[in-house]
């Protein structure tokens, strides 16, 4: 298979769809490039090959057409910091003036284009739209996993134009690996952790790992609306009335399928929804009226660190707690560092999806996990078992 690693970049434009989508203050100053400086591998791959680069991203959510706080040319400087080369900025993404400075770029060189989405036509896959783009290249990459779940012209539409010359970029490829040791062949006993405030939001990520994992812990806000379901007393905590039947349902299921499904049965119940709360420790089923459960207590951090502890493969999606309260922080650490731990023992770990990614990062320890995916929806999409275009379209289906 056309890697990569093998592909011979001499003398090819290759147009690479990067996610530079990063947050700017309102200097238009970058104020994390986390998203920039995962990219700069696959960038550099194509140069020392002798290549040139053509990028292509979007930025923000622009509602009609071009609009100066959503154009990339805001962070083409630092992008030349992050490369050691200068890049050349295209004002338009399409159009007669970005073909021409595509035509004119040298090997080494390196083309920026314009926000992607000051075009509709990007969001709604248009195929004219993406083989305007494609006339630009040579070989096309694929390195945004971020909008993989999205069949966006750049993302998936504009593969038909390469047939014979589409690639994952390093972030893709990192992101798949680490992903599919997960999804496909763990190492066993394989644990998943899942939190967050609904139950709702994960229902299909659940599902697909009861058929997949050793044990499945869950904490944060969702388990209120599995022991109320249990006939518990839950106080004022979060809870979702609607999907009673629906974590019955999962409770059956995990017990049909021998997966060991793990609530957290102590919690940390405040008086309000604040860092100034009063607390108190309280069995999960039986949580006073006036009080909510707003992290795990002491009993649950020792049953879920045991079994993380123990575990050769590890997926963490979500809080445990309000982490963003320091009071109500120690579950989500204690679920982290349980995770460090077994990591530090051989285990491959995944961390993955929104506020646990913002979690690890608070804690410092993003670095002594197996793998942070930069993924988001994408990468939930592809836990709960949906393809996701960005992929099929290099890989097939
Ligand atoms: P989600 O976006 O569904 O993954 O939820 C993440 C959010 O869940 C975070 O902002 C947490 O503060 C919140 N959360 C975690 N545990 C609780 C809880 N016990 N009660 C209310 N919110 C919670």
């Amino acid at each position: 298979m056309q890697t990569i690693d093998n592909y011979n970049f001499k003398n090819k434009k290759a147009l690479i769809r990067v996610d530079f989508n990063v947050p700017l203050n309102d200097k238009f100053e970058i104020t994390d490039d986390t998203r920039m400086r995962a990219a700069v591998p696959t960038i550099k791959k194509v140069l020392a090959g002798g290549g040139s680069v053509i990028l292509m991203s979007h930025l923000g959510r622009p509602k009609n057409g071009p609009e100066d706080k959503f154009s990339l040319k805001h962070i083409q400087k630092h992008l030349e910091e992050l490369l050691g080369v200068p890049v050349k900025f295209a004002d338009d993404c399409i159009g007669e003036s970005a073909k021409q400075q595509a035509a004119e770029l040298k090997p080494g060189e390196v083309l920026l284009l314009e926000n992607l989405r000051f075009y509709k036509e990007e969001e709604k896959g248009d195929e004219g739209f993406a083989q305007k783009l494609a006339s630009l290249g040579d070989v096309w990459i694929n390195d945004a996993f971020g909008t993989a779940h999205r069949a966006h012209a750049s993302t998936a539409v504009i593969a038909k134009f390469f047939p014979n010359d589409k690639l994952f970029g390093y972030v893709m490829q990192g992101e798949l690996e680490s992903v599919d040791k997960v999804m496909h062949n763990p190492t066993r006993p394989f644990t998943a952790i899942m939190g967050g405030s609904k139950v709702s939001s994960k229902i299909e990520i659940i599902m697909n790992l009861l058929d997949k994992v050793d044990n499945l812990i869950l904490g944060g806000g969702m388990i209120y609306t599995f022991k109320k379901a249990m006939g518990g007393h839950i106080g004022n905590s979060i809870c979702e009335d609607d999907k009673l039947d629906l974590a019955l349902n999962i409770m059956k299921l995990a017990k049909e399928k021998g997966v060991n499904l793990v609530l957290a049965a102590q919690t940390v119940a405040a008086d309000a929804f604040s860092n100034d709360a009063n607390t108190q420790l309280v069995p999960s089923m039986e949580i006073p009226d006036g009080w909510q459960g707003l992290d795990i207590g002491p009993e649950s951090i020792a049953a879920f660190s045991k079994i993380i502890e123990e575990s050769k493969t590890i997926l963490w999606n979500g809080p445990v707690g309000v982490f963003e309260m320091p009071k109500f922080a120690v579950g989500t650490k204690a679920v982290a560092d349980a995770i460090v731990k077994a990591t530090a023992k051989g285990a491959f770990s995944l961390v993955g999806g929104g506020d646990s990614v913002a979690a690890i990062n608070q804690f410092d320890l993003a670095d002594k996990v197996s793998y942070v995916s930069t993924g988001g929806g994408a990468l939930l999409e592809y836990i709960e078992g949906k393809e996701l275009p960005g992929i099929t379209a290099i890989r097939g289906k």
